[in-house]
């Protein structure tokens, strides 16, 4: 392992608090001038490794990102896919699990690093945690074995965590540790030397090549109940014009109330087409519909289970689904199986 002089890492700089700065006129944290940041990174010039950095201008808060800036990424990459070892996406921390997860469905058959990373504080500020994640996500993405990349993967790296992005969720807006993968191990921890846990790592099947799909499509709805939640609420989140998806986020192993007209509705929902996939509320374990009573209706409404997955994933693995497969038939396939370990069967 190491780098030699030949690696190459595109960064692709989107913003979030690691590019900010505090307006004088108000205090509040806003993303200031690429040319400004590269002051406080001179490290960058001294790593051996030949660095590119495309900046989004201007650059952006996360919580401003939407489907385009994910495509937008997508598109960098697979332009510069066959100049580099690796790519480092700067991003926001807030919405940085989503977009993580969005890269990992749109970067089909991927064999290179594409490692997401931010700060919790500023990088001008003393105390940042902004050039440790930075400068070990470059090394992360450089890193190969039998000139193969170690981790061929669309991770978040994060204080001293490899995460897989689609496993991913940010749990802490205080602390350095801003994320979590609840229910899968992590693909490396970096101490005083990185170490990769290969077993858990996803490689693409011999001979494929990079296929990138940008299509998305929005109409989808979270539907998040709680004790007391009312018909004229379901009704109108079912009804919402267009609407060909919704997260459904339940209790417990996937469990819901059992009044009959939250049964009907459900029912007519996916009688009119509308896929509804189950999503537990809490941040370990599966959904197992049918393990209790409070389940069974939900089978016989046509929902299907999310198992294990994150509302991350689950949220951009249906927009990108309905936004790249015409027919339902695939989609519900598609849902139904892994297709970049975002989530485990049982
Ligand atoms: N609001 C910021 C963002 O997501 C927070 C951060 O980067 O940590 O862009």
């Amino acid at each position: 392992m190491g780098v030699d002089k030949e690696t190459a890492v595109l960064l692709i700089f989107t913003g979030g608090t690691i590019s900010m700065s505090e307006d004088p006129t108000n205090g509040a944290l806003r993303p200031i001038d690429f040319d400004r940041l590269q002051e406080f990174l001179p490290e960058l010039k001294n790593t051996g490794i030949r660095l590119k950095t495309i900046p989004f201008l201007p650059l952006i808060d996360s919580s401003d990102v939407h489907p385009p800036v994910w495509e937008e990424i997508a598109t960098i990459i697979q332009k510069n896919y066959d100049e580099y070892d690796g790519f480092v996406v700067l991003h926001g921390t807030d919405t940085m699990a989503y977009s993580a997860s969005a890269l990992s469905f749109m970067l089909e058959n991927l064999s290179k690093p594409v490692i997401f990373t931010g700060a919790q504080l500023p990088i001008g500020m003393m105390r940042s945690d902004a050039k440790e994640n930075l400068l070990t996500a470059i090394e992360i993405a450089t890193a190969k074995e039998n000139g193969q990349a170690i981790v061929p993967e669309v991770c978040i790296f994060f204080e001293d965590t490899l995460f897989r992005g689609n496993r991913t969720t940010k749990k802490n807006a205080e602390h350095f540790s801003a994320f979590n993968s609840y229910n899968y191990p992590p693909l490396a921890k970096a101490g005083v030397h990185i170490k990769y846990f290969r077993s858990y790592i996803h490689y693409p099947a011999a001979g494929t090549k990079l296929r990138v799909r940008t299509h998305i499509d929005q109409n989808i709805a979270i539907l998040k109940i709680f004790p007391g939640i009312t018909e004229q609420t379901v009704n109108a989140i079912l009804h919402i014009p267009d609407l060909k998806a919704i997260v459904l986020e339940s209790f417990g192993t996937g469990n819901a109330p059992r009044r009959a007209w939250f049964y009907n509705l459900l029912k007519d929902a996916t009688e009119r087409g509308i896929l509804i996939v189950n999503k537990t509320q809490c941040s370990t374990g599966s959904v197992e519909m049918g393990r209790y009573e409070t389940s069974i209706n939900l089978v016989n409404a046509g929902i299907m289970s999310g198992y294990d997955s994150t509302t991350e994933a689950l949220v951009t693995k249906l927009m990108y689904l309905l936004g790249e497969f015409p027919s339902l038939d695939d989609v519900k396939h598609k849902l139904s199986v892994s297709m970049c370990g975002e989530m485990t069967v049982i």
